[in-house]
């Protein structure tokens, strides 16, 4: 059996427990085994029917009352407690630093070896994996001994898992309940900041807009956020940005902030520093706006403009409104 990991929002699947499904379900067919997922949090149950039709045979959902919010040795704890029941052969967390965070609590518990980030993976008397290191700077080919692998999926490196062909069966909820204590709820969330309204998650958008250092002021992101609102997308910005309070850290870019797969990247005024880029490279195509056309981010464009961002971001803002 495989058991992937599931992230949601109410019952709503999200993006990387949904790639994280599509390697799921590819090692349950090589290992001809069922493919089960693990939920917890308000709303799991509803995830049943979207993960029946993605192929999940059965649900087990996390039930104890004190898990309210996210609480990452709790929910590591509960994990390692279902995996010692039910010995599946592989275990899959998403990419995110939620996924990442508890199964590092679930494979110290069970004293076994997490691979994280993999992108590809080749079961076997032993399995192999590749995964990205050095924030996707590297690969490395490693081999996962235990009986139980542990994994998680680097971001972006499988599509989102397709329905099949044939209507997937209603599958069930099993309820699994925890040994828990107080203690395992040292660490976790005491509060929320409400995203905007109609706000886009950078993670999702199709359309980034990008602002560097060469936007030169929190005033001047006026430019980028008019371009990302005629364009249905949202905007991102570099460190430097955040650094220097331009915009919230929520919107940073990077191998400390965001990992974005839009279709297209405006690249604003960025250097395109590797960090950066860490976080920018799987967006399908990149716009680069930058004086310097020997910046690293003009040189992985798709396309680029040489020129102050400022001259030629309200050029193409009046084009996309001529063109409307
Ligand atoms: C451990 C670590 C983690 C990091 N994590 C991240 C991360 O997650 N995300 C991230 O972004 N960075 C990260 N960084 C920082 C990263 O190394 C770079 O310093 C940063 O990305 C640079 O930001 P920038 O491109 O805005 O600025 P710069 O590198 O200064 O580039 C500014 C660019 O703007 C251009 N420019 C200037 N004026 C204009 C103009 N008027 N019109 C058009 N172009 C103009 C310049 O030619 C230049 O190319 C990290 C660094 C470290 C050490």
């Amino acid at each position: 059996m495989i058991l992937v990991v599931v992230e949601h929002d109410a019952g709503t699947v999200d993006r990387l427990s949904s790639e994280a499904l599509t390697l799921g379900r590819s090692l349950a067919e090589a290992i001809g085994g069922p493919l089960q997922a693990v939920v917890w949090g308000p709303g799991a149950a509803g995830t049943a029917g979207p993960l029946g039709a993605m192929g999940v045979a059965a649900v087990h959902e996390i039930v104890e009352a004190r898990l309210t919010e996210y609480a990452p040795e709790a929910i590591g704890k509960a994990l390692a407690q279902l995996i010692e029941r039910d010995a599946p052969a592989a275990v899959i967390g998403t990419g995110s630093e939620r996924g990442a965070e508890v199964l590092a609590h679930a494979a110290a518990r069970l004293g076994g070896p997490l691979a994280a980030n993999v992108t590809e993976v080749r079961p076997g008397e032993s399995w192999q994996v590749t995964r990205q290191r050095w924030g996707g700077s590297l690969l490395e080919e490693a081999r996962l001994d235990g009986s139980v692998r542990l994994l998680t999926v680097a971001p972006h490196a499988f599509a989102p898992v397709s329905a099949p062909a044939a209507a997937g069966a209603p599958t069930t909820v099993h309820p699994f309940a925890p040994d828990l204590t107080d203690r395992d709820f040292r660490v976790k969330i005491t509060s929320h900041v409400p995203a905007e309204e109609g706000a886009i998650s950078l993670a999702d958008a199709r359309v980034v807009v990008g602002g560097g250092r060469g936007v030169g002021s929190a005033e001047g992101f006026a430019q980028l956020d008019e371009l990302a609102a005629l364009l249905g997308g949202t905007v991102g910005v570099s460190r430097v940005v955040t650094s220097a309070g331009w915009r919230p850290h929520a919107q940073q870019v990077g191998q400390t902030g965001t990992r974005i797969a839009p279709d297209l990247y405006i690249a604003c005024g960025i250097s395109g520093a590797i960090q950066h880029m860490v976080g920018a490279r799987s967006a399908k195509a990149i716009l680069a706006i930058n004086t310097d056309r020997d910046a690293p981010m003009v040189t992985r464009a798709t396309y680029a403009v040489i020129g102050d961002l400022h001259a030629v971001l309200p050029a193409i803002i009046a084009a996309v409104r001529a063109a409307r």
